[in-house]
């Protein structure tokens, strides 16, 4: 990392005086079993408070309110997560892949109006998954024809994480069905108001609806909100797609050091079934050891691709093998908890809304992990990423449609 040891030393100390000051302290009493509106006014207030600290969002480039150096978005994400600060659920597709979209490829006008309004509490969601069309995202099917001043939409969207409250989505839509795949695929920014659109949100195994069906019937969208050139929506969907990792991976592997392993230390500290305690067990001695130095080894893969990132010399598969490594470890490390952790834990089914999948509810954190393995690629295409570009083995076969 480029800055000083001790400038960050001073910047440590500022932030994590100022998390002592800000975090709400019983934040998961008080977000256990909150209703949807609860959840969304939590999140707002806690995205100002970040923002009044000049936290919400320091990777923007100074000029929109961030401009904060890698080495300091670091030592940010790590006193977040040491002190059980809440996660920005809600505003996490709007801080970082509608705003890394508008600033890659909005016009001015679209940024003037988006970025400011962003910081205020707008809520962005991403439509690009639809049914037959999620590892193969080329192939979706939603149209959008061009009728005067606008387009016209028809389709489904799928997976649309927290559309139920999104004031905007990143949508992505065919608008040319004779050319090739990827060729024929538009970029728009859709005003969740329109009508003609319907959201119904889907209940997944932990019974949280998240993420939502978005159904488009005849759905008007101004021309103003293409981003990019008509039929070239697929270049300007790799800088949504870039943004899901990076600093964001850096954040989650640090939750998984603090909330996720220091709680399942503390579990296993607990009596065993048989009496004991469950750490004075080799077995649980042995496997805390192993996932303790997967995780160093989690936080270093984390901070090497920072830097390679800021040196401009990361490698085309690099991202991929921290998702994965992430993802994968993850479950690794919920799927012992629920082994090691036994009966009460099964049965603790409450978890805080805001907390993602660290809640300390063992069970619904293992479900949870499981999700990690499937948006922003899934571990199967993650592996051929890194075997074709990373290792430069050769191509998979592509089998016809
Ligand atoms: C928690 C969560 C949040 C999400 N949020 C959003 C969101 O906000 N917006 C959005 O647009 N989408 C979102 N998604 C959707 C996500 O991007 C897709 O689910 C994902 O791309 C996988 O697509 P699919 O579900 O169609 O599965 P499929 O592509 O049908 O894959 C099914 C299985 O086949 C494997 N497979 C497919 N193709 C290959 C291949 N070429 N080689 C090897 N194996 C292959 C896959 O790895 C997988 O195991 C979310 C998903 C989850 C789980």
């Amino acid at each position: 990392m480029n800055t000083s040891t001790e400038d960050l030393t001073e910047f440590r100390a500022e932030v994590r005086q100022w998390c002592r000051e800000h975090v709400p302290a019983d934040w998961r009493r008080a977000q256990t079993l909150a209703g949807d509106a609860e959840f969304v006014a939590f999140q707002q207030s806690w995205f100002q408070e970040l923002r009044s600290g000049g936290y919400a969002v320091p990777h923007w480039p100074a000029e929109w309110g961030g401009g904060m150096s890698a080495a300091r978005q670091v030592v940010l994400y790590q006193e977040l997560a040491a002190h059980d600060a809440p996660r920005l659920v809600l505003g996490f597709v709007s801080i970082h892949h509608a705003a890394s979209t508008l600033l890659a490829a909005g016009t001015a006008e679209q940024r003037a109006r988006h970025l400011p309004a962003i910081l205020d509490g707008e809520i962005w969601v991403q439509g690009f998954s639809e049914p037959e069309a999620g590892s193969d995202l080329a192939g979706l099917r939603t149209t959008a024809r061009r009728e005067g001043d606008g387009f016209v939409v028809d389709g489904q969207k799928l997976w649309a994480s927290g559309a139920a409250h999104a004031d905007w989505c990143l949508l992505l839509a065919r608008t040319d069905p004779a050319a090739p795949k990827r060729r024929g695929i538009s970029y728009f920014l859709m005003d969740m108001r329109s009508p003609g659109l319907d959201v119904r949100p889907v209940r997944n195994a932990a019974g949280e609806s998240h993420f939502c069906e978005i159904f488009l019937n005849g759905v008007v969208i101004p021309a103003e909100n293409l981003v990019g050139p008509v039929n070239q929506g697929w270049q300007v969907a790799q800088a949504t797609l870039s943004a899901e990792r990076g600093m964001t991976m850096l954040e989650l592997a640090e939750r998984l050091g603090n909330a996720g392993f220091r709680w399942l230390v503390e579990a296993c500290r607990g009596p065993a079934p048989g009496g004991g305690r469950l750490v004075d067990d080799p077995r649980v001695q042995d496997r805390l050891a192993e996932l303790e130095t997967e995780i160093a080894g989690l936080r270093a893969l984390c901070l090497g691709l920072v830097e390679r990132h800021e040196a401009g010399t990361a490698g085309p598969a690099d991202a991929s093998v921290v998702k994965l490594y992430y993802s994968e470890l993850l479950q690794r490390t919920m799927d012992f908890a629920v082994e090691v952790t036994g009966l009460p834990a099964h049965t603790e089914l409450r978890k805080p809304a805001s907390s993602g999948w660290e809640s300390g509810a063992w069970v619904l954190d293992f479900i949870g992990s499981w999700e990690w393995t499937i948006p922003g690629g899934t571990s199967e295409i993650q592996r051929t990423i890194i075997g074709e570009r990373g290792l430069g083995l050769p191509r998979e076969p592509v089998v016809p449609a």
